[in-house]
């Protein structure tokens, strides 16, 4: 099947940088998200982004420009009535992406291929919010999405294989790495790096050591590029919180139990680097 027009619903971290990338190229990307101000403050990042390129020299100004030609900002879900793919960003929480996933269905042509970037929420039940589950894919990119390499392909259990074959197509237009995985709750990815996040969290919290001592021993001591209370900020403390209550529910087990004091930083609105307070504080 033949994809040039793409729809990313979220303008956040994660739907900004899938703009981006699939802008890079080269098809036609419809960026969406609730109000046209999140939409904006999306296409400012990736502007921001690709003027770091042409600073560094890695693309000109007629390229960048070339590629902000290729976004097109909405509001509407029913903008999905132009695509053939539309990849869904919006944040981790079951509720919202069945709504946005029952509209998208209603909008978007019978051809087009509905995609979640959900880090762990099951693909099986969003595509049954749909009546076309056969074309509901699981495609999770990594954050910085234009950075890391690696697409989790998840098949839900009526996704065709010639859908999953042209989602993985599409990943290697993208430079990207497909790995394909299986419908599980937190899928690969998350399943293990997850619940490693959440015991650095009770090891702060039972004051085992200080953030940066927790920090420190995993970068030098296991070689990690970021620590886990770094990392877990820059993924955004409420996804991680999502992450884990889906851990938890999906397999009923209390190795997965969200720590307290991630919960507390949630309610206290302290989400990361998104919102310039998590772990560690960040500039706005
Ligand atoms: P974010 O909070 O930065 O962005 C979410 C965006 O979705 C916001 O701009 C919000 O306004 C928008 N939104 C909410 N409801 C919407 C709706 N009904 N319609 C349109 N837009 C809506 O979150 P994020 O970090 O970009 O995460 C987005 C998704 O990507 C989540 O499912 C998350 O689990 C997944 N993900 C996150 C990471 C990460 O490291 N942060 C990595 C991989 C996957």
């Amino acid at each position: 099947m033949s994809v040039q027009k793409v729809m990313v619903i979220g303008a956040g971290q994660m739907g900004s940088g899938i703009a981006q990338v699939f802008a890079q190229s080269g098809y036609d990307v419809i960026l969406n998200d609730l109000k046209a101000e999140f939409v904006e403050r999306g296409l400012g990042v990736i502007t921001k982004n690709l003027t770091r390129q042409v600073d560094k020299g890695r693309m000109t100004e007629d390229e960048k420009n070339a590629v902000l030609s290729k976004l097109t900002p909405s509001t509407t879900l029913e903008d999905a009535k132009q695509v053939d793919l539309v990849v869904e960003a919006a944040v981790e929480n079951m509720a919202i992406k069945t709504d946005i996933f029952k509209k998208l269905d209603e909008f978007a042509p019978e051809h087009a291929i509905l995609a979640s970037n959900t880090s762990s929420l099951p693909i099986t039940e969003i595509a049954a919010a749909t009546k076309r589950p056969e074309k509901v894919i699981g495609m999770h990119f990594m954050n910085p999405v234009p950075v890391m390499k690696l697409v989790e392909i998840i098949r839900g259990l009526a996704t065709k294989d010639e859908v999953y074959q042209t989602i993985e197509d599409i990943t290697k237009t993208l430079q990207k790495v497909p790995v394909e995985v299986n419908d599980f709750p937190g899928f690969v990815s998350n399943r293990v790096l997850m619940p490693m996040i959440n015991e650095a969290i009770y090891t702060l919290y039972e004051g085992v050591a200080t953030k940066e001592a927790i920090d420190e021993v995993m970068k030098l001591g296991m070689n990690h590029p970021m620590g886990p209370l770094t990392l877990a900020d820059f993924i955004g403390l409420d996804t991680c919180l999502y992450i884990m209550e889906t851990l938890h529910e999906g397999f009923g087990d209390d190795k997965y139990r969200p720590c307290p004091l991630l919960r507390k930083y949630v309610k206290a609105g302290w989400l990361g680097k998104k919102t310039g307070r998590g772990f560690y504080t960040y500039e706005q």
